[in-house]
């Protein structure tokens, strides 16, 4: 993915009302206040209330661009579509997962995980493992609701982490998306 340098103008002074934010604190003010009152306003005319999401019994949509647990692709045949190449394991930075590479005879593909394990107590949602994957055979899924008390709880196997593909297509297609625009950035940049 094409890197993009975005440069922030910082002011060098700020004054005395900034330096305490009270700018920032009365915009935020006037925000929650909008909120407060369109949602007076809906529930006094019997609607649903527009801005509260009734959690959990409602759950909002995440957008595509949403990263929570990564999880592995899943094929029809129920094989992982991961090959073992340990891409993911070494871009980590917070080293969350272990591989161990087992190879299949007479297939399609030759590598697979033998082991996938993935420790989501070091996670942090970076999503470097799914841009470093050749394979789109792990993505970041949906998945949020993922506290315990219980650390060992924490470590996942491949077979836990295996959602099929067809459940993950929305991500799929973002994701596909997306290289196409850094694609067309990349092919912008050296025309
Ligand atoms: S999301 Fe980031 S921290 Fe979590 S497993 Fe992937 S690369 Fe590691
Ligand atoms: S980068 Fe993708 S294909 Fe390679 S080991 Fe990780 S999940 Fe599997």
């Amino acid at each position: 993915m094409a890197v993009r340098v975005v440069t922030v103008n910082r002011r060098n002074k700020i004054g005395g009302l900034e330096r305490f934010f009270v700018p920032a604190i009365a915009k935020a003010f006037v925000v929650a206040m909008g909120h407060f009152f369109r949602n007076l306003k809906s529930f006094a005319a019997g609607k649903k209330v527009a801005i509260l999401t009734q959690y959990p019994e409602e759950c909002v949509d995440y957008a595509d661009a949403f990263r929570g647990m990564p999880v592995l692709v899943q094929l029809d045949d129920g094989r992982p579509r991961c090959v073992a190449c340990g891409l993911c394991e070494f871009a980590c930075p917070s080293d969350c997962i272990t591989i161990v590479p087992g190879e299949l005879e007479g297939k399609g593909i030759e590598r697979y995980p033998e082991v996938f394990d993935f420790d989501l107590s070091r996670c942090m949602f970076c999503g470097l493992c799914e841009e470093a994957c050749p394979e789109e055979a792990i993505v970041m899924s949906r998945e949020v609701e993922l506290a315990t008390t219980d650390r060992s709880r924490l470590l996942f196997h491949k077979e836990q982490l295996l959602v099929p593909q067809i459940l993950l297509k929305r991500r799929l297609e973002f994701l596909r998306g997306e290289y196409d625009r850094a694609r067309a950035d990349m092919n912008r940049e050296t025309q």
